[in-house]
């Protein structure tokens, strides 16, 4: 076995990875650029060689450099994680020749499935199902009118290199297949370097169903069953699981011997996985295949107890498959949700700054954290926005749901705009609890994004609860200072007022053991907890059911999170309800006559000029961020008065782009 690997890479997946080589008992040495050089992998790694600058570009792309920290380190073996260099056949190459294993599959298999083109002959070849297109390159934006006119709409725009849900677009009519190819080009040049494009078919209601593979260099190839990736935003994955809700047996058998057909026809070699799109009648279609380490590997680590990235190891190390296809077992379900550093208020735009607090969920069988930062730790522009992965798993899917959502509720993240509260709400989706998934939901379920949730009955019940609880424990412990001396005992207000948003609670609260019993709306409830004022978080019962929420004093209110919902509660004496009632409205200033930035970014091109008028849906400008060409829009007629920013500039977010009449 090697006795020393190298991660080229950095993040969660560097950090995951170190974790099972130490278990090997194999050294570990990270890569680090100028940004990350007090990163959690520099930190856990047994040794860290620098690497280059913050961009990508000059550092954890470089190959040149990290061959160079490999071999001066000693490191016999790389393993790439997922991103950067993972699929890049070059890097693979230039490892061979400087005689250090590449962790992953041959140059070959990397390379034609690195081309979804490509992959997609060879699938046909190796008697997978593929998506009904048009494999030829399409050459102008007209052409792409006329291809997609034959395919039939809708159609789907894709880069042939793209990755990671970049340069592809949905057409479904002449006018945006011809701005889509144009927008997908860009993205594919700006983020691949390669621009070639086709356009096939789209699946409608789709949903993603994966097969990892694992095939060692002795001609052992099996599946370890799927994943269902179909909670997806923008063609991101955003919550995984395994097994399917959507995949019975034969399913399953049938699209792991596809997927094993395809890796045994480009003589794969490691863990691998096999993308299918799948419609509403089960039939499936190959979409891809990623020759790497995916990021929710996890939940397959969960289902089937074996580790990935041991797996790769052995296997890159000569070693053959310890298991056959009859000893792999899907045991229990889990489910992983990805957390952001974006906002889902403002339509989800990448949010960066400094983790002021990081206070994850206690970690155990059912509850699994992988993330690669800490406290303090920043959230920067030059690499993904993915903080942690979250998962949980249990005997069923919905006992795996039930210990998310609880542990999104106990995940506290402040400093950067995440994603916690949104993923809350998914998990506690009627429609994602019945299992009916499609890459669709997200769009369908929440067209406007998503600002804290709907405050059904049960929840205005718990935050109202929650408040009381908490306001009263700030009665008492005033009382306990100002009120201490005889004759001039404060008395402990037993009636509260909660205000969330429009709703007006009225309460009534007393000790009870552990905690109290509060009358909500002529409703009485118990709620047990031992917090403490300035605790972020209130662990406890209400009627003897486990609940965490999420407790931010802001001014006199109290900001509080909670399966989703968040909200801004004010609690008040019933007097003092009664003045709040009395008092003016602040009003909001109208800044509909501009047209601000929505994230930092730069402002790649402008389309208006002065005196232009302009009506919904007319572009105005494209700004770039985190390599995405994002359009602004008009979103109604008027004319342009002046413009305060330029091409090339770089904006800071809500500063003033186009001033209108
Ligand atoms: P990437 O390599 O960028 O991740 P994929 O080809 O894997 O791109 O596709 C990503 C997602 O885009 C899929 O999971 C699916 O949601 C959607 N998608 C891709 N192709 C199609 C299609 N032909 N019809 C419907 N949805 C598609």
């Amino acid at each position: 076995m090697f006795k020393k690997l190298l991660i080229a890479n950095r993040g969660e997946i560097a950090c995951r990875v170190i974790r099972s080589a130490r278990r090997m008992g194999i050294k570990t040495v990270a890569v680090y650029s100028e940004a990350d050089a007090g990163a959690l992998h520099v930190e856990m790694a047994d040794e860290a060689v620098a690497i280059g600058p913050a961009p990508a570009a000059q550092s954890y792309l470089s190959i040149e450099r990290i061959v160079a920290a490999a071999a001066s380190t000693g490191a016999e073996a790389v393993h790439p994680g997922y991103g950067f260099l993972s699929e890049n056949p070059g890097f693979a190459v230039a490892l061979d020749k400087a005689g250090i294993v590449f962790v992953g599959p041959p140059v070959a298999a990397i390379k034609s499935m690195g081309d979804k083109i490509a992959s997609k002959k060879l699938a046909a070849k190796a008697g997978v199902a593929t998506v009904p297109g048009h494999l030829g390159l399409v050459k102008s934006a007209e052409d792409a009118a006329r291809i997609a006119r034959d395919i039939g709409y809708p159609v789907m725009i894709k880069a042939s290199a793209g990755g990671g849900g970049k340069g592809m677009r949905i057409a479904c009519n002449e006018a945006e297949a011809k701005e889509g190819f144009s927008s997908a080009r860009n993205e594919a040049k700006s983020s691949f370097a390669d621009d070639r494009i086709f356009i096939e078919k789209y699946i409608e209601q789709p949903r993603h169903i994966e097969i990892q593979i694992l095939a060692d260099g002795h001609g052992n190839v099996i599946h370890l069953c799927e994943r269902e990736c179909s909670i997806q935003r923008r063609h991101q994955k955003v919550i995984e699981e395994a097994p399917s809700p959507f995949v019975d047996t034969a399913m399953r058998d049938a699209m792991g011997a596809q997927a094993v057909a395809l890796a045994r026809e480009v003589d794969y070699r490691s863990a691998g996985t096999v993308e299918f799109i799948v419609d509403r009648k089960r039939k499936y279609y190959f979409l891809e295949m990623n020759t790497r380490l995916q990021v929710e590997h996890p939940v397959t680590e969960f289902v089937t107890g074996l580790d990935l990235v041991e797996q790769m190891i052995r296997i890159a190390d000569g070693e053959k498959l310890s298991i056959a296809q009859k000893d792999v077992r899907i045991e229990g379900w889990a489910i992983e949700a990805r957390i952001y550093a974006e906002d889902p208020s403002r339509d989800f735009l990448p949010s960066i700054g400094r983790l002021v607090h990081y206070n994850p969920p206690e970690e155990d069988d059912c509850v699994r954290i992988d993330t690669g930062v800490r406290e303090g730790s920043e959230i920067g522009i030059h690499y993904d926005p993915m903080i942690a992965k979250l998962i949980a798993g249990g005997d069923d899917r919905q006992a795996a749901a039930d210990r998310l959502g609880a542990a999104l509720d106990a995940f506290r993240i402040r400093g950067v705009s995440h994603n916690i509260g949104f993923l809350a709400a998914l998990v506690e989706h009627p429609r994602f609890r019945e299992g009916a998934l499609s890459t669709n939901f997200i769009a369908e379920e929440y067209p406007d994004g998503f600002d804290g949730g709907d405050l059904s009955a049960d929840a205005l019940v718990r935050l109202s609860a929650v408040a009381a609880a908490a306001q009263r424990r700030y009665a008492e412990h005033e009382a306990s200072i100002t009120g201490a001396l005889p004759g001039h005992e404060m008395r402990v207000p037993d009636r509260f007022v909660v205000f969330i948003g429009e709703e007006r609670c009225e309460t009534r609260i007393s000790p009870a053991p552990g905690g109290y019993d509060i009358e909500i709306a002529g409703a009485d409830v118990r709620l047990e907890s031992a917090w403490q004022i300035g605790e972020p978080i209130l662990h406890g019962f209400l009627d003897g059911e486990a609940l965490s929420v999420q407790i931010d004093r802001v001014g006199v209110d109290f900001r509080l999170s909670h399966r989703g919902v968040a909200r801004l509660v004010r609690v008040v004496s019933p007097r003092t309800a009664e003045f709040t009632a009395r008092m003016p409205v602040k009003e909001v200033p109208d800044l509909s006559r501009y047209l601000l930035s929505p994230m930092p970014g730069l402002l790649s091109s402008l389309a208006v000029v002065p005196g232009q008028e302009v009506k919904p849906g007319d572009t105005l400008a494209v700004v770039e961020a985190m390599k995405m060409e994002n359009i602004l829009r008009a979103e109604r007629v008027g004319v342009v008065r002046e413009l305060h920013a330029g091409p090339g500039d770089s904006l800071a977010v809500d500063q003033m782009i186009i001033e209108f009449e």
